[in-house]
């Protein structure tokens, strides 16, 4: 094997327009119709129905309000903060009718975190929750923004922080007061749309720029994979069905729900249930309240699904598809859930934020996907398989995945070096280890890059690293992996202490647990809940490294599932 084509994309791209002039004006052959009446969206909790127009006028009223108010213009950046809520798609779309670019950040994040993505975008304006609200002000605070640029979806009672309800009225009332972004032929290739977060193949999280274009060609690499409205489907063959119902449950903060499950779906007819964020019974209730037909999914829920008795008391016959993807999902859990919902096609697709978004999704040859693999190359991604020797591996051989693909971010902004590591000539090094086989179907075998996926979202140790040498006990420090039956993996910190608290931990019995459980909290204190050291902390007398200082942290690593599976062992 030298490159696995996963075929052409023989249609049309629109390299001349915007997310929201593709998404919401234009036309294009592999769309489906929708039938009049089908809402866009949902709201979850309320059940109010949002269709085209509304989010057309919401959008130009929004627009028109953050140009009045605000002056956004081209190539502000707009952090949104927020869980997902239904102006979450109306914000994103008014920046970019404004020229503007959205960065979406964790709703979960404490005030460091939202600084760091405020300070590496360098945005201007704020758009959050009122559950987030005091976080936001006081991360905007630190960097210099003024409260009033502190905007909340919803109104907050008593406080002065503009809604988005009330600025969206705002610019309807008024004339129109912004000329909309246009681009000229070819631009959208490079004008960009999102600032996304992700570490890349090595050190802290980076923001990743992802052009218009990106997510345009990606959507329609799915279409064309999924056979959307394709006469050589027949209806009950039908993945995504104009009239479907999905769960949108996925964060649109992560390129995943920002991309598959928003920009596809829509794209698709699909209705989006907009739910702000996961819990298990609501859940379930909400499947069977919207008459749920399509999910998206990653790996804990799907564990949910398989193992919570509550999932025993609804009815899910109604699912015909579900798909599985930012973490692996074994072929055991796929077994399992295709008991649990007996008429969905269920499967696996792989992607990630430098490749916005998909690079490969299950075949349609059959109901249920190749159990443990991660998909067929969707038309218009080239594979190769890079050993480590650097030579090209055969089929079935493992070796670093890397691909050409249309929908290749543009590079991490502001970061050369970052970006000239992960984006070779033309391919992009995904740090994943994997096989692929004749049929291209890919089987992810190991990650080889540093960060961890717990439920589905990245932790980079470099950044947990850092964290834990501001604290005083701590001198040295290394943070990896351990597998988790409900995340995939937690972060488990090895920690080299400074010599005197080293001794009052030899001398003092129950001074390590102390010490350990002050490591735990300060991590607590500082970072999102998935980020905590849910794998506990080891004490170690030296970090393992390479002569140039390098941690290694694969020795650690495999030191670790060694003895996690002689679970008397002590390390
Ligand atoms: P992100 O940029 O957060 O989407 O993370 C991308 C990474 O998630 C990939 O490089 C993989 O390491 C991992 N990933 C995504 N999908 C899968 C999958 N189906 N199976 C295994 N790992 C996956």
């Amino acid at each position: 094997m030298v490159h696995v084509s996963g075929g052409p994309v023989d249609y049309s791209v629109p390299d001349d327009l915007t997310i929201p002039q593709f998404f919401l004006d234009s036309h294009h052959p592999l769309r489906p119709t929708r039938k009049p009446g089908i809402p866009w969206l949902i709201e979850d909790a309320t059940a109010r129905p949002i269709d085209l127009e509304q989010l057309r006028t919401r959008t130009f009223g929004l627009a028109n309000a953050l140009q009045a108010r605000f002056g956004i213009k081209e190539n502000d950046v707009v952090v949104l903060f927020s869980p997902n809520h239904v102006d979450y798609p109306p914000a994103i779309w008014a920046t970019h009718r404004l020229g503007g670019i959205v960065s979406g950040a964790n709703p979960g994040y404490t005030a460091d975190e939202v600084l760091h993505q405020i300070q590496t975008t360098g945005a201007t304006l704020v758009i959050t929750h009122p559950v987030s609200l005091r976080t936001a002000v006081a991360a905007a605070r630190q960097a210099g923004i003024p409260d009033a640029r502190v905007v909340v979806f919803d109104e907050v009672p008593g406080s002065a922080h503009v809604s988005v309800e009330a600025l969206v009225r705002e610019g309807l009332r008024m004339d129109r007061c912004f000329l909309e972004r246009k681009l000229k032929p070819g631009e959208a290739k490079s004008k960009i749309a999102f600032l996304n977060f992700s570490s890349g193949t090595t050190g802290k999280p980076k923001a990743v720029a992802i052009s218009h274009y990106a997510p345009i060609v990606n959507v329609i690499q799915m279409a064309l994979h999924n056979k959307i409205n394709r006469d050589d489907c027949a209806w009950e063959d039908r993945r995504y069905r104009p009239g479907d119902v999905a769960t949108g449950i996925l964060p649109l903060y992560h390129i995943y729900g920002l991309i598959v499950s928003l920009h596809f779906l829509i794209f698709c007819g699909v209705t989006l249930v907009v739910v702000p964020r996961f819990n298990f019974t609501d859940f379930l209730q909400s499947i069977s309240r919207h008459k749920i037909t399509l999910l998206m999914l990653v790996p804990p829920q799907i564990v949910l699904l398989c193992k919570h008795p509550a999932t025993k008391e609804y009815d899910l016959s109604g699912i015909r598809y579900m798909i599985c993807g930012a973490a692996p999902l074994s072929a055991d859990l796929m077994n399992q859930i295709a008991e649990v919902l007996p008429n969905a096609q269920i499967g696996q697709g792989y992607g990630m934020t430098e490749a916005s978004a998909s690079i490969s999704m299950f075949s349609t040859d059959a109901k249920i996907g190749v159990p443990g693999g991660a998909g067929r190359l969707l038309p218009g991604v080239v594979a190769r398989v890079v050993k480590a020797d650097g030579t090209l591996a055969g089929f079935n051989e493992p070796g670093e995945l890397q691909v050409k693909i249309p929908s290749q971010a543009l590079g991490y902004w502001n970061n050369e070096e970052a970006t000239r590591e992960t984006f070779l000539d033309g391919w992009l090094r995904t740090g994943d280890e994997v096989t692929i086989n004749e049929d291209k179907e890919l089987f992810i075998v190991d990650r080889l890059k540093e960060i961890m996926k717990v439920k589905g979202f990245q932790v980079a140790p470099a950044e947990l690293e850092a964290c834990l040498l501001n604290m005083p006990e701590v001198a040295d420090a290394c943070v990896v992996a351990v597998p988790h039956d409900y995340s995939g993996e937690v972060p488990l910190a090895f920690v080299v202490l400074h010599a005197h608290v080293a001794k009052r931990v030899a001398e003092h019995p129950g001074e390590a647990e102390k010490v350990k459980a002050a490591i735990i909290k300060f991590v607590a204190d500082n970072k999102v809940a998935y980020k905590h050291l849910a794998g506990g902390v080891e004490f170690i007398d030296a970090i393992p490294k390479n002569p140039s200082g390098k941690l290694l942290r694969r020795v650690l690593r495999d030191r670790v599932l060694e003895m996690r599976a002689k679970p008397k062992a002590k390390l």
